[in-house]
């Protein structure tokens, strides 16, 4: 088992194994920051920029995680700025007031007045006051796929076998899901005797998470294109589908009972 990209290149190679991949021409920024006041802090935030996606992840009362999507130059832009201007910069992802789609607003309210609007108080996500130590990184993003994850006595697991996008933070739980299943098969052939390599419970690994792993990828892909264009039907479309999913609870439990499996 293995999980990172040169060490994976040089494996997949000895596996015989392909890998597809693709960059979406994009970095992820990440960083450590303070808020402005110590609170609860257990809503993550995720906002969609015309540029990308930020979203703040509570770490502690005062401490929350940063991830921005953004393309690769305006990364480039932020992790050269000052930290005084950064946090501006981040405080402005989440507050400033972009011109909206007139078509689309339009269309909006007439899809409201039928379902009804069913939108709870509206809350707001927190002020940031600074940088926490030198916690600036980015990693460019891409999607990623292999064309097996098993071979006899090695197995592919985590972004050695899958890459998604991070706006959906999925990335991590599809690693967790593979961790999870690999040792309860392996358990398994070990409380059975027969020999951990063998590659029948290890296609079985592979089987079952191909199954649970490719549908949440090209969602999350889907996702990824869906909302890199502002063309207005589009924008339209994605709007109307977040407004429904907002408002049928069933459809709403559906989402999150994925995003947590
Ligand atoms: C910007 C960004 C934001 C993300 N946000 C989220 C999120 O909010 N939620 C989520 O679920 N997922 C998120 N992800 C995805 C998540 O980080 C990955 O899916 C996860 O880290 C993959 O874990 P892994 O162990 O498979 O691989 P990695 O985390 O890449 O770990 C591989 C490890 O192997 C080490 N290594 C490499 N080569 C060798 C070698 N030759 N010998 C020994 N060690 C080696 C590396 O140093 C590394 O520590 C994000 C990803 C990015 C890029």
């Amino acid at each position: 088992m293995i999980g990172a990209d040169g060490a994976n290149s040089i494996v997949r190679k000895q596996m015989g194994v392909d890998n597809f991949s693709l960059s979406y021409n994009q970095m992820g920024l990440i960083a450590t920051v303070e808020l402005s006041e110590v609170t609860d802090n257990q809503v993550a935030w995720q906002r969609f920029l015309p540029n990308g996606v930020i979203a703040l992840l509570p770490l502690s009362e005062n401490l929350s995680s940063i991830v921005w999507s953004t393309n690769t130059e305006i990364v480039k832009h932020l992790l050269s700025l000052p930290e005084e201007s950064f946090i501006d910069a981040v405080n402005d992802a989440f507050w400033k007031q972009y011109p909206k789609n007139q078509i689309v607003s339009n269309a909006m309210k007439t899809v409201e007045s039928v379902l009804g609007n069913f939108s709870s108080v509206r809350q707001l996500p927190p002020g940031i006051k600074s940088l926490y130590g030198k916690s600036r990184a980015a990693f460019p993003l891409g999607f990623g796929h292999t064309s097996t994850y098993a071979a006899k006595g090695c197995v592919l697991i985590g972004d050695a076998a899958h890459r998604v996008h991070p706006l959906a933070g999925q990335g991590l739980n599809l690693g967790f899901g593979d961790v999870k299943l690999l040792t309860e098969l392996l358990a398994d052939a070990a409380y059975k005797g027969t020999p951990l390599g063998n590659l029948q419970h290890l296609c079985t690994y592979e089987r079952e998470r191909l199954q649970h792993n490719v549908p949440i990828m090209l969602g999350i892909h889907g996702l990824q294109r869906l909302y890199s264009t502002d063309f207005s039907p589009i924008v339209l479309l994605r709007s109307v589908g977040l407004q429904l999913v907002n408002t049928i609870p069933p459809l709403k439990q559906l989402f999150i009972n994925k995003a947590m499996h």
